[in-house]
């Protein structure tokens, strides 16, 4: 546990978080500031500070986040709109809480790339 970190705060109950669900590896919470109608970050309670940082044992953790977004759009009826994911990997991309996250979107028009 880092407990700086604001996601391992929340993880851990430690900071307020409107929670969706949570079980015993990935916590799923509405963002704070959301960018569309539904936004959802999927986190691993693991500690792990970005994708570049994973490794190969988090493997079955990562899987777990994947799963918590197939819960999350499944929860909220976002399979048929249709639901955007992001995860920023680094300052450069816009990444600005470094705890991986999962960004669950719905709800509004998107555009590409
Ligand atoms: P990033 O920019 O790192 O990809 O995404 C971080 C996200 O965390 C942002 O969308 C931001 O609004 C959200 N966020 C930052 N602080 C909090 C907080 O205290 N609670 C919640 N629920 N979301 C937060
Ligand atoms: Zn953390």
């Amino acid at each position: 546990m880092t407990t700086e970190c604001l996601f391992c705060r929340i993880a851990a109950g430690e900071a307020p978080a409107d929670v969706l669900f949570e079980d015993r590896d990935v916590v799923a919470f509405h963002d704070i500031r959301p960018v569309a109608p539904t936004h959802v970050l999927v986190i691993p309670r693991k500690h792990i500070t970005s994708l570049a940082t994973s490794e190969p044992d988090d493997r079955e953790i990562l899987g777990k986040v994947m799963l918590g977004v197939h819960r999350t759009a499944h929860l909220l009826d976002l399979v048929e709109p249709g639901f955007r994911t992001i995860v920023n990997s680094g300052r450069g991309a816009g990444q600005t809480v470094f705890h991986l996250h999962v960004h669950v979107m719905s709800g509004r028009a998107w555009t590409w790339p």
